[in-house]
């Protein structure tokens, strides 16, 4: 048995929310219970309209690709679905000069009985927190610069180069991790750079231990957005209460934030400036 929550914010500082996330199945039913639950974040990247499109293709596309029957394991799911999202967001990239260039990351975890995979692009995270300590999961898919000031009077500072991304090339490398190991009260976290960037895991770490997911969701984007809110931030939390063959949900989800969206249009996609140093 779980509970989960999910929310995304857009932050102070953006214009929208590029990032998008899903929960498949959206609804369960009473004494219908699926078995199987996927969780994705995905945080676009592009101008204008290109990053809040990559992003939301993503969530519909592993969300499309978990509804169909299969009994692929989950090494196979993951490289199919995310090879399909990746299709989707470059072909339509390529039909759309204004899209031209975008992608989006995407994490993206799965619970089948009581068994879980996930897999990622990008610089979006899954956390698990097990015996009071929070572990990133998943490495990040970048490159960190120093750019010195420039004469133009702005300030040193440093930024992070998403070296992957789904939707900018005709193929995708994922991660994968097509088993992990499960125990009682583990608590799970996915989110976008929004939130990592602005909150420390010493305050993430506790929000999850002493907030039921939904809270805790809502009591994160509410520090990030206290530390700067520089960003979107997306993030998912699902608590594993107990184990057991038929992984049930023990209460609904928090309902649908808003997505909002967009960001500068100056930025270029594979830049993501942060805290000025
Ligand atoms: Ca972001």
């Amino acid at each position: 048995m779980f509970a989960f929550g999910m929310a995304s914010h857009q932050g102070l500082v953006r214009r929208e929310n590029q990032d998008a996330w899903g929960k498949f199945p959206k609804d369960s039913v009473d004494g219908d219970e699926p078995q199987k639950h996927l969780f994705v974040v995905a945080d676009g990247l592009g101008g204008h309209q290109g990053g809040k499109i990559a992003s939301a293709l993503a969530v519909n596309t592993l969300g499309e690709f978990f509804h169909q029957p299969s009994d692929l394991t989950p090494r196979e799911f993951w490289r199919r679905a995310f090879a399909a999202a990746n299709q989707r967001i470059f072909t339509e990239s390529l039909q759309d000069f204004r899209l031209h260039g975008m992608g989006t990351t995407c994490s993206a975890l799965l619970m089948k009985s009581n068994h879980i995979s996930f897999a990622h692009v990008g610089d979006s995270r899954i956390y698990r927190l097990r015996e009071r300590h929070l572990q990133q999961l998943t490495i990040d898919h970048t490159l960190q610069q120093d750019r010195p000031p420039s004469a133009t009077g702005e300030s040193h500072r440093r930024i992070t180069i998403i070296t992957r991304a789904l939707g900018t090339q005709a193929e995708v490398e994922i991660d994968c991790e097509p088993e992990l190991d499960l125990a009682e009260g583990d608590i799970f976290l996915l989110c976008s750079d929004g939130l990592y960037s602005e909150v420390t895991d010493a305050a993430i770490e506790q929000v999850l231990l002493n907030h039921p997911p939904a809270e805790a969701c809502h009591k994160l984007i509410d520090l990030a957005n206290a530390n700067g809110g520089r960003d979107n931030i997306t993030v998912g939390v699902i608590k594993i209460v107990s184990l057991d063959e038929k992984m049930t949900v023990t209460k609904q989800a928090t309902p649908p934030a808003a997505l909002a969206t967009t960001a500068n249009p100056q930025r270029r996609w594979w830049q993501r400036f942060w805290i000025n140093s």
